[in-house]
């Protein structure tokens, strides 16, 4: 029986394990962490869940091929407990809010109320978004798009080179201007958003509503199930390579070990960086990588708040005008509390999230002080925290009884995790110029060898490390 090695336990990992599994090889995962998911995960602050991934999960529409995808990993299957809430963002501005319902003839109907001036922009928007409904269900946004309707190629086309800073401009009112850049940030290609929310209001971007580490737990379950090995606390430190191939691997500088392939799923640039030579790197991910300007790197900034249900103003995701906060490098001025109720649904108690978008420049500043002072590093972050607490008790009054913060973390807590580079969970930003080729499983001059990772298709996710999973199982021979 021929042997795999996978390096890393998240969800890449652990499907292209049972994927292989299933094709008759043993196969053996070597995690650092002490716990699968990597960043599709949560944990437990005074015994209360946080979630730490998905807001949307691409494949909950039983019809699709990648719920089925889900299905044969064991993730989630027909009986499985899936949320939808009711819109899938709201903004706030100067006393006036509108929400990106599920209903998209009520998102018309309430821009129109709003603005009947921004008509055309607003009917291009809706339709587009429908358009996208239609198809969006089986198709990701890098797959060959020329064989597709003309209705579609038209919006397509209309909002390719269009980011969502310029398709803000296009609005006159000022709500509906924020509404276009307040999830998103605003370099992102304006199709990211219409995409994104496509898929929510179609009904195939549910969440699990055990949330993301019970997913994560679900797919392991899967894994050993079908004979697949697993070790923990085990990080790849060393590749050996002869004639073109990779002879031996070490873990945790000391075991080595050997198989006739092996599979790397963490980021690629703490393998170019670390463990193999630069002359394997393929060519779109070095262009990327010197390319920064267009292709962007993002991460982001968390407080976790525990308060009484009955006192909690939000719901879904809420984003509101604040007094200036200074968070990393950046200073905000407008606040996204996501909630988590539907994880809590036989408590008295919920958790709201701060969710902070962070750029490369809020990274490096957060790293520098982790590296130079753990303590000030520690310090500032839960300042924060308690800075975003007392916005929101200026703001809702009605939460000061009850809430307390549970835990705060920053873009480095993904890289001391994972080895994320820029603290990225979602890899390269897909913006108006962002170029949509994939970067390839295959490095040049290395036979058994095989890349899989978020970083390696545009907008990057949870069903990239599903689809590259099957992928590789029909590629390994
Ligand atoms: C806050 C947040 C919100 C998100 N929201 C969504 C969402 O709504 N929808 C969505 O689709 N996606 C979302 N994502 C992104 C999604 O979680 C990731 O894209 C996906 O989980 C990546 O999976 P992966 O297995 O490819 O990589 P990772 O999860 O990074 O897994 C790589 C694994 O390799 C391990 N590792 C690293 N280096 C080594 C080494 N040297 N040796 C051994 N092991 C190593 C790591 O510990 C990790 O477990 C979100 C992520 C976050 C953090």
């Amino acid at each position: 029986m021929k042997k795999i090695i996978i390096i890393g336990a998240g969800i890449t990992g652990l499907s292209s394990g049972i994927f292989l599994l299933k094709k008759g090889y043993e196969v053996t995962i070597y995690e650092k962490n002490d716990f699968v998911g990597g960043c599709c995960t949560g944990w437990v602050r005074d015994g209360y869940y946080i979630d730490n991934c998905m807001h949307w999960l691409t494949g909950t529409n039983q019809h699709t091929k990648t719920f089925k995808l889900w299905k044969t990993i064991g993730a989630i299957d027909e009986t499985s407990n899936l949320y939808q809430g009711d819109y899938f963002y709201k903004s706030i501005y100067n006393d006036e809010e509108i929400c990106l319902h599920k209903d998209l003839e009520r998102l018309r109907t309430d821009m129109l109320t709003l603005s009947v001036e921004d008509k055309k922009e607003i009917d291009s928007f809706v339709n587009t978004v429908k358009n996208f409904i239609k198809l969006n269900q089986e198709m990701s946004i890098s797959s060959n798009i020329f064989n597709k309707p003309i209705y579609y190629l038209k919006s397509y086309f209309k909002y390719r080179h269009l980011s969502l800073e310029d398709l803000s401009k296009r609005f006159k009112h000022p709500l509906l201007k924020k509404l276009m850049i307040d999830f998103l940030p605003k370099e992102y290609c304006s199709l990211a958003l219409i995409y994104a929310y496509a898929t929510f209001a179609s009904g195939n971007g549910k969440v699990y509503s055990k949330g993301s580490k019970a997913f994560a737990t679900n797919i392991l379950n899967k894994y050993i199930e079908l004979g697949g090995f697993i070790h923990y606390k085990s990080e790849l430190t060393d590749i050996k390579i002869s004639n073109n191939k990779v002879e031996s691997i070490t873990i945790n500088n000391v075991d080595v070990v050997t198989a006739d392939h092996y599979i790397f799923t963490a980021c690629p640039n703490h393998l170019f960086n670390n463990l193999l030579d630069e002359k394997y790197i393929p060519n779109v991910l070095k262009e990327k990588l010197e390319k920064r300007d267009i292709n962007p790197i993002y991460s982001s900034y968390h407080s976790a708040f525990k308060l009484k249900k009955k006192h909690n103003p939000f719901n879904e995701s809420t984003i509101f005008e604040i007094e200036p906060i200074r968070i990393g490098t950046t200073y905000i001025t407008r606040l996204m509390i996501k909630d988590y109720s539907y994880l809590y649904p036989n408590k008295s108690d919920t958790i709201i999230q701060a969710f902070v978008i962070q750029n490369e420049d809020d990274y490096h500043f957060w790293e520098n002080l982790n590296k130079k002072s753990p303590e000030e590093y520690k310090i500032l972050k839960n300042e924060i925290a308690e800075r975003i607490k007392e916005t929101l008790i200026k703001h809702y009054p009605q939460v000061e009884s009850t809430i307390s913060i549970l835990d705060t973390w920053t873009p480095y807590t993904y890289t001391e995790y994972y080895n994320s580079y820029i603290g990225s969970y979602m890899g390269f930003t897909f913006t108006k110029k962002s170029n949509l080729k994939d970067i390839p499983i295959k490095l040049k001059n290395l036979k058994n060898f095989y890349l899989l990772t978020y970083w390696q298709r545009i907008c990057g996710g949870l069903p990239v490390g599903l689809e590259l999973g099957n992928y590789v199982s029909k590629v390994i021979k």
